[in-house]
Order: C-alpha cells, then structure tokens, then sequence
C-alpha cells in the first residue's frame, strides 16, 4: 500500500479523490491522453470500489433506458417524453465502446468479468399503466436506438419471458410487458478494480489507501494545496496540483463545500439510504432470467422504482428485489451520522429549507419505507412474484445516494434525482455530485468533464486519442442510425453480449 513518506509536500499534476468507477475512469482516459501525467488517487477506505461502485451496493443495471420507466414520463397531453431516454441510450452505447477498447487492449482481461447479457424488461398491471406502457413502446421503437424491443399483453408469451412473476396472478387483470434482449448486467466493482489495476501498473500513477482528504486552500497561482490525512498513522500531509476531481460520491458536496469555488454556493444534498431483498433459494433464482422494471407507486420518488433483478456477481447467478429506500444522515454507506447536519451553511440554507418544505411527501415516504416491516416488504414483492414467501428473501443494506439539492429563483430550492458536475470557472477543480443515472454513463460524463477542464482537449493529438478509445466520437449516434447499428454490432461482439454466451454461463 502507498503511503507519503516525507513531510514535505508532494506534486502530482492530477489529484482524484475516490477510488469509484467515476476517479478510475478519468484516470484511465487522462493516462490515455497523456502518457506523461502524474496522478495521485486518495480513498478514506482501505480498499477500493467499496461505496457505491461495488457491485452488491447498486442494482448493476446497464442503463440504456430499455425497462427504467422513469427516463419516459407522459406529458399532460398524453405523450410520452423520450428525450431522456435517448440521451440515456446513447451515453451508455459510449460506454460500452471504451469498455471494448479496455477488453481489446487486454487492460481488462474478459468481458466475462463485468459485463453479461441479460433481458431488460418492464412490467405492468392494470389499465391507466398498459396504456402508458403501450404508449411508451410506440413512442421509443419510433427511434433506431430502440430497434427489436418487443411488446405483448398475452400473458402466455409474458410467462414464456418471466414465468415466476405471472404465476398466481389474477388472471382477470390486464398486464403488459416489454422486453429488449440487448440489455445488460454490469459488475461496476468488477470494472473499477480492473481499471485501478491498470492504473496502478502506470508510470506517475499512485493510489493512496486510507488516506482521506480533509481540506483545500487555493494559492494564487491558481494551484491546489490539499490536507490529506493518512488513516494510519494520523498524519496530515499537504499535496499540491493543478487540478483536483472531487470523485468522492456522497462524500463529494463537503468537500465541494470547503474548496470554496463560487460554482459550488447554494448546492446542497439529501441522503437516501437503501436496502435489497436478496434470494437465498437457488431453486427461485434458476428460474427468473431478466431484469424488471415496474412503475413507481404514485407519490414515490423515482430512485424507489422497484425491480427484480437477475445478476451475475463473480460468476454466480443471484436475485435482487428493491431497492426499499429509506433516510439516513449519512453520505456514505461507511459515513457519519453528521454528514447532513455539517453540511448545511449559511450559502444553501435556503435552497435546502425550501427543497425540504416542497419534497415533504418524500420524506414522509422514506419514513414509511424505513418503518417497513418483513411482512410490508413482501407484501410489496408479491406485487411482482405473487408467490414469494419470506423465508426464502434476505434484507440487505444497499448504497447510499446522496440527491442533488439546487437553488432555484422561483422556488428558493428544488430536489434533482440526477448527476450534476459543478467545475471551477479556470477549470482547476471539478466534482460530481448526485447518483442517476450513474456508472452506466460514466464515460460520458468524463468526456465532458476533460472538454470543461483541460485546454488540450480541443487538440488533434487528444481528439485522435478520443477516436481511438471511442471510435464514434465526435459523431452522434442518436442522430445516425447506420454508425448505431454498427458501433452495437462490434461492442456486442467485443463485449461477448451474445445470448449464446449467456446460455452456455447460466445453466436453466
Ligand atoms: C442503491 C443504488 C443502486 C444503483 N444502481 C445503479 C445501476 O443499476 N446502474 C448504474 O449505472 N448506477 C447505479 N447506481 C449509481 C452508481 O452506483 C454510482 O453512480 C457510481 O457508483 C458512483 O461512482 P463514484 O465513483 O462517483 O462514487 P463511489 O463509488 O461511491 O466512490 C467514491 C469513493 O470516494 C471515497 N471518499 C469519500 N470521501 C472521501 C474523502 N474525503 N477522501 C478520500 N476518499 C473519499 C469513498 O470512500 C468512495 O470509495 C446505484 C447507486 C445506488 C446507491
């Protein structure tokens, strides 16, 4: 493990703070662009990828928002908004091409150890939601991005997909159902490491294990000096660089907070803890082979959409039912109980009163999902496998997601359930706050971030190098659907997204 030796202070040129997907995806794409760059990646923890990132802490979703019901609202009118959707769609079709250059490039050795086929499906009942539903396929399939996606109200074809989730269901009731076999699972965990170990192998590149950093001060010649304390020995240490990545998941808007950049006034932040039901009986887990999006109940947030979800966790097959949200003071699953009350300031006082005052039927909501009882939330899983029994369902504790509270001039303060990268006007500093649609875009996201800070990204050296990782780059495959075709074509066979390769991993 590293560790800074000296008292004096050390000069990377890059400073990540956290060890998640977000830091080690960064890291790479910047080593890419830049062979020569020195980084320094300090993580509180003694291990990496253990928040959010881990596989066990998210659902694994893919999201290309095929089954999350969510990205496609209706509008007053009637329609469906797929704008979202799309822009979803897309941003994880980018991933998935630098995940392909990672696998042709031997930095990750085999798909087969993040990234598997799975069913993306949504499920409904009832009128006002089949309509919806149908709606929502109409509206989608309408768009190349969305080609093969299948549609059925026959409940025999449903039970041909997903026999558990029909059987003891009221056969009187009208159900719908979608389905797109190009969705995925994706161990983020897995990814992560993969990358760190790359990383770690690269000249200039260190990562420094329970070293949490605790404060910035900015020194005029627009550098940062930051307090970094080594867990271990207590020490503090100061590390200087040109630009910090405040990568730290929850733990990002404090430290946002105490970096002092005006960008970073008024933002505030609202912890949502979560749990899972996990299946412990593998005669059940045979037997479901899909991920399933419901819709979210009236009045509920959207990170609460609950789904049953087949995952494949270093080579074991496993099933997933939730998330049950719930509130938390923390900000890290491994936080403190005073991470919300310490970072509330004068500066987002407002904004989170106001947010506060209008999401008052969220928190009632999270107070209801954490006075849940074993027999509520079965009651709440019957609702997609009608026959489930508690004793064959475990509870456990999910990551924590800390959702982004904004000012806003009409009403003081609003509750965003998205990402939202906040960057120094100089382009020194830049943090990622929020959590959805999360790791599934987090190339995007750091495409965008490099274009937002770093002045060579504009260059022919770096934009060729972007071409290389992402052979679309610069093009919009939302917009041309040949270059879409052909980019999913090559990622599903890099990738090994076949469904052959699925039968022959997931005996049925
Ligand atoms: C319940 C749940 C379900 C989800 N499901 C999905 C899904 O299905 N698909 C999807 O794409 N995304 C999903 N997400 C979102 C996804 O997990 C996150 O967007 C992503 O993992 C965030 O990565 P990160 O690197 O920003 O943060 P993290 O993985 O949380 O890493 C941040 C790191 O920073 C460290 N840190 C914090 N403070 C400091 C400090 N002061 N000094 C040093 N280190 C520090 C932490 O210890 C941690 O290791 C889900 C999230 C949750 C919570």
């Amino acid at each position: 493990m590293n560790t800074i030796n000296s008292s004096k202070t050390i000069y990377p040129d890059v400073v990540l703070i956290g060890a998640g997907i977000m830091s080690a995806t960064l890291g790479v794409l910047l080593k890419k662009l830049n062979p020569s760059v020195t980084i320094s990646i300090f993580e509180r923890l003694d291990r990496i990828t253990a928040e959010s990132s881990d596989a066990w802490n998210n659902a694994g979703t893919g999201h290309s928002a095929f089954c999350e019901l969510n990205y496609t609202p209706q509008l007053p009118d009637g329609s469906i908004d797929y704008s979202k959707a799309v822009k979803i769609a897309e941003s994880f079709e980018i991933s998935k091409e630098f995940w392909a250059y990672l696998v042709e490039n031997e930095i990750i050795d085999s798909p087969d150890s993040f990234i598997h086929h799975i069913p993306h499906m949504s499920f409904v009942w009832g009128e006002e939601n089949a309509e919806y539903l149908r709606k929502r396929f109409e509206a989608l399939t309408s768009h190349h991005l969305f080609d093969g996606m299948e549609y059925t109200e026959d409940k025999d074809e449903i039970s041909s997909w997903i026999p558990l989730v029909m059987e003891g269901r009221d056969p009187n009731e009208r159900v719908a159902a979608t389905k797109m076999e190009l969705g995925t699972d994706v161990n983020f965990g897995a990814l992560t490491r993969s990358m760190f170990n790359h990383l770690e192998e690269q000249d200039g590149v260190h990562l420094f294990l329970n070293h949490e950093v605790d404060d910035f001060e900015r020194k005029k010649d627009g550098s940062w000096i930051l307090e970094v304390k080594d867990r271990g020995s207590k020490k503090t240490h100061k590390v200087q660089t040109k630009f910090v990545f405040i990568g730290a998941g929850g733990g990002s808007l404090p430290l946002l907070e105490k970096s002092g950049i005006p960008e970073g006034k008024g933002f505030g932040g609202f912890p949502v803890s979560g749990q899972w039901l996990v299946c412990n009986n593998p005669e059940i887990v045979e037997k479901h082979q899909a991920k399933v999006y419901g819709k979210a109940s009236v009045g509920s947030p959207p990170m609460s959409v609950p789904h049953l979800d087949t995952r494949l966790i270093d080579g074991q097959k496993a099933l997933l039912f939730g998330p049950y949200a719930g509130f938390s003071t923390k900000f890290l699953k491994n936080g403190s109980y005073m991470d919300l009350p310490l970072s509330i300031k004068l500066n987002n006082i407002k904004p989170m009163l106001a947010a506060g005052i209008h999401n008052m039927p969220l928190t009632k909501y999270l107070i209801d999902q954490v006075r849940q009882s074993p027999e509520d939330r079965i009651l709440a899983l019957k609702d997609y496998l009608p026959e489930a029994r508690l004793e064959d369902w475990d509870l456990e504790t999910a990551g924590q997601r800390v959702q982004v509270i904004k000012k806003d001039k009409k009403v003081g303060g609003v509750l965003e359930f998205g990402t939202e990268m906040v960057t120094a006007a100089d382009g020194s500093l830049a943090a990622l706050l929020g959590a959805s649609p999360g790791a599934s875009t987090s190339v995007s996201i750091m495409i965008d971030l490099i274009h937002k800070c770093f002045k060579d990204a504009k260059s022919e050296e770096w934009q060729t190098e972007f071409r290389n990782m992402i052979p679309s780059f610069g093009q919009s495959l939302a917009k041309d659907a040949k270059l879409a075709a052909n980019t999913r074509a090559r990622t599903t066979e890099v990738l090994q997204l076949g469904a052959s390769r699925l039968e022959e991993e997931i005996p049925f």
